[in-house]
């Protein structure tokens, strides 16, 4: 496949942008380097490249993009927004009419309020959770990225009870002391963490369905001893939901697993494309936020019509009979078939999959917390990426990501993928 528009612009990118691209796992850093390949349109489930190439994709944009690119639906409300005026600083009624639209999906919601991407929403739940509890430390799980505010970015330090230590230069040390990472879907290291620190802690943080070191759903009765546990020792609960809102069901993951937490976040689905995020929860902890409460947050472009627009927009597409159907009916096709013609080649894989989205793993065991998903075959998985793109399949450059599909692709495109998964698993083992 011919990429030299995309291999030019990339060179002058690497001059202009820091490392060439605005988010780093653009720049293939999982999946050991390459050119990123350039898009320049996007129609339904397929990408067109600078040079022209087609691609089924199921990167999704690493989410947001669940009803396809530039659905009709969702670029007319953007058309007619734009028109409008795209920014207005005073309030308007598409917040009301988004808020009502989200709370009446999401029931644990009393209250809401929008910001700009999941790392603000996340970074300010954490604020309310503090003002809320008047505590300072918190408790996350090892492998959920939560955006890239400062508490949210420490690594485990060297056991499950221990304070955290900075993932990224310029975070103080003195921040990583208020994070306790444990494992995933395990109860006794969140226990003993809760023993130590337990009249310390604001808030335990929690993606409920994993997305992101691949799809990895919480064991049988986890979330409700999170929650059981959280509240003995007076913390409140926080799901990351930037990812699962809307994702598998017209609402969000608490609605799927029964377990209702005192915080949400989001972002992704619900701005349609356009730059979202959202957090909530109940009434008298919501109420600590500014103006009603001590606690500050603010936005210069939070709730802005275009992004209101898309969003209810993007809504009304989910909420027709049948949508999440036909995620799970493709994703179900997906799965059956990659895992066959590994199984056919002699290719170890382990497929996580829950409706539309799923992982596939270069590994013979079962994943279930990050440590599983670290300890899988990332050579093996860049290899597959790599040929898989240059067969006009675009997949998230990193072994620990989804695959998300879209109400826009097809049983055609399902077929043609596995076609590249069969000549690609060919290629890998050499045959
Ligand atoms: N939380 C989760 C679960 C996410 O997956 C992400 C982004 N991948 C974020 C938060 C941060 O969202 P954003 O990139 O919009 O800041």
């Amino acid at each position: 496949m011919n990429i030299h528009t995309s291999e030019t612009l990339f060179k002058e990118a690497e001059e202009h942008i820091v490392g060439g691209v605005n988010s780093p796992s653009r720049a293939y850093k999982g999946v050991g380097g390459g050119t990123p390949v350039y898009m320049k349109k996007g129609e339904g489930s397929r990408f067109i490249d600078v040079d022209d190439n087609e691609y089924i994709d199921f990167l999704g944009a690493y989410g947001p993009i669940i009803t396809g690119h530039a659905h009709p639906h969702i670029t007319s409300a953007i058309k007619t927004a734009a028109e409008n005026g795209v920014l207005y600083g005073t309030p308007t009624s598409l917040e009301n009419e988004f808020a009502k639209k989200i709370k009446s999906a999401i029931p644990s919601l009393d209250k809401v309020r929008f910001v700009n991407s999941g790392t603000e929403a996340v970074m300010t739940t954490i604020r309310v959770a503090r003002a809320y509890t008047g505590r300072n430390k918190i408790i996350k799980f090892s492998g959920c990225y939560h955006g890239h505010s400062d508490l949210v970015l420490v690594a485990a330090g060297s056991g499950p009870a221990t304070l955290g230590t900075p993932d990224s230069a310029g975070i103080p040390a003195s921040i990583a002391e208020d994070v306790i990472t444990v494992p995933f879907n395990e109860i006794a290291p969140l226990k003993e963490a809760l023993k130590r620190f337990g009249d310390e802690i604001a808030a335990v943080l929690v993606e409920p369905i994993v997305g992101n070191f691949g799809i990895v759903t919480p064991k049988e009765g986890f979330l409700e001893q999170v929650n059981d546990l959280t509240h003995e020792t007076g913390g409140l609960v926080i799901y990351d939901e930037v990812i699962t809102a809307f994702r598998f069901n017209y609402g969000s993951a608490q609605n799927l697993v029964g377990v209702e937490p005192d915080m949400t976040a989001m972002g992704k689905i619900i701005g349609g494309g356009l730059p979202i995020g959202a957090y909530g929860g109940r009434v008298d902890i919501m109420e600590q936020v500014a103006p009603l409460g001590p606690a500050y947050q603010a936005g210069t472009m939070a709730g802005n019509p275009a992004s209101m627009a898309a969003g209810i927009a993007c809504l009304e597409v989910l909420e027709k009979p049948g949508v999440y159907d036909h995620l799970d009916n493709l994703g179900a096709q997906l799965e059956k078939g990659i895992a066959e013609r590994a199984s056919s080649h002699g290719i170890p894989v382990q497929i996580n999959r829950l409706g539309g989205a799923l992982t596939v793993y270069f590994t013979d065991h079962p994943v279930e917390n990050y440590e599983d998903a670290e300890n899988t075959d990332g050579e093996k998985f860049a290899s597959f990426f790599h040929s898989m793109l240059e067969k006009g399949i675009n997949l998230a450059p990193s072994k620990f990501e989804a695959w998300f599909l879209t109400t826009a692709h097809t049983e055609e495109d399902i077929r043609i993928t596995l076609e590249a998964v069969d000549s690609t698993f060919a290629e890998m083992t050499g045959e």
